[in-house]
């Protein structure tokens, strides 16, 4: 496929807008665009214009290499500080700008290109790879979770998220946790609070808790770093003369492998039933996420396969670290079967940003080192 082409699909894939939504509009694109090269696919219905992508090239089933990425963008904040439209990708100074050029249309496209040329060029797989394109990663990791479900990560021997990263491979991040916590009193005058119940204190009752096992948690990752904990959303009362009768938060948790989410939820589930023993206490816990950490071998053969072709496809050493942010990696990851992951894609900081943006050469290099890779890790 001519550079040219390669360019212009990237243009189309920003230019259709899939703002947590919409995303069967690319699942279409890039249907009719593998169709062309003779490759089959299937979209896996989500929800109302929603769907995911699942294709595969190669023959035999001895192994499955998984390419994956996300069609979902999160939404382009204020439009008008934009240096060119954000769904009128417009290249530039050797950069595509445009929602979604990082986080990951470009590493999803140079996942599909890299198939359409292996294709193309009839190149000797020792086994399939499976291109799992989804939905709703920016919002929950909807899409991954419902392909594992449907047993579409079972059988893999290998997977790779095209997530940004640069010339850099992530084998390991941390794992998330929101919850809320609703706390219901009685409302009262605020000069006879013994008619009622505050709601606030009720909840600060959970909040010095739940600060408390924290502060006792002293593991960190050495890769990760530390566990985090933070509520970052409260709301309670409406009037300030009034006895609140609800009150409610929310928290975030970074996890690690060293404390998992099921310790993680069965404590804060403790917590909470604990203090509803008190006289008056109604505290409701509902927990709205909840994604494991990812953390793969760094001596894994996808690794150094990966390693070795980027370096010498890219001429620089390509450091391997661990990140923060979660990625669809933490629902494909509880599939049946244990495999190897890494998260290598272009792009560079800009995700979820202003004039996000990503550099054509850092793209196009990416389609031959995803070819390159799933030849030799095929091999
Ligand atoms: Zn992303």
């Amino acid at each position: 496929m001519d550079q040219q082409k390669k360019i212009q699909i990237l243009k189309d894939m920003v230019n259709i807008d899939s703002t947590n939504g919409h995303e069967e509009q690319v699942a279409n694109y890039l249907q009719k665009l593998l169709a062309e090269y003779g490759i089959e696919s299937e979209k896996v219905k989500y929800d109302e214009d929603r769907a995911s992508l699942v294709s595969e090239i190669g023959s035999s089933d001895e192994q499955v290499l998984a390419f994956s990425g996300h069609m979902d963008v999160v939404d382009a904040g204020d439009v008008s500080k934009w240096k060119f439209p954000p769904f009128e990708a417009t290249e530039h100074e050797g950069k595509i700008y445009g929602r979604g050029a990082t986080d990951m249309k470009s590493g999803l496209a140079a996942m599909v290109i890299a198939m359409i040329e292996l294709q193309e060029e009839k190149q000797k797989l020792n086994g399939k790879i499976r291109l799992l394109a989804t939905v709703g990663e920016e919002v929950g990791e909807l899409g991954a979770e419902q392909l594992t479900q449907k047993g579409y990560a079972d059988d893999l021997d290998g997977l790779i998220i095209g997530e940004p990263s640069g010339h850099r491979i992530v084998y390991a991040h941390k794992g998330s946790i929101n919850y809320t916590v609703k706390s219901t009193g009685k409302n009262a005058h605020s000069s006879m609070p013994e008619y009622g119940v505050n709601a606030i204190d009720n909840l600060m009752l959970f909040y010095n808790e739940i600060e408390k096992y924290v502060a006792s948690i002293h593991t960190t990752n050495e890769i990760l770093g530390d566990f985090i904990h933070n509520v970052t959303v409260i709301s309670g009362g409406n009037q300030v003369n009034s006895i609140p009768e609800k009150a409610e938060l929310q928290g975030n948790i970074r996890s690690i492998p060293e404390v998992d989410n099921e310790t993680l939820k069965r404590r804060i589930v403790d917590i909470v039933n604990e203090l509803n023993k008190k006289e008056h206490v109604q505290l409701e816990l509902i927990f709205d996420y909840d994604k494991q950490p990812v953390f793969s071998d760094r001596n894994s053969r996808l690794v150094h396969v990966a390693r070795d072709v980027a370096k010498g496809i890219i001429k620089e050493e390509i450091p391997l670290l661990g990140i923060s942010g979660t990625t669809d990696a933490a629902e494909f990851t509880k599939a049946k079967h244990k495999f190897p992951v890494i998260i290598f894609g272009p792009g560079n900081e800009t995700p979820h940003q202003i004039n996000e943006n990503v550099s054509i050469d850092n793209y196009l290099e990416m389609v031959d080192v995803y070819k390159k890779i799933a030849v030799e890790y095929l091999s």
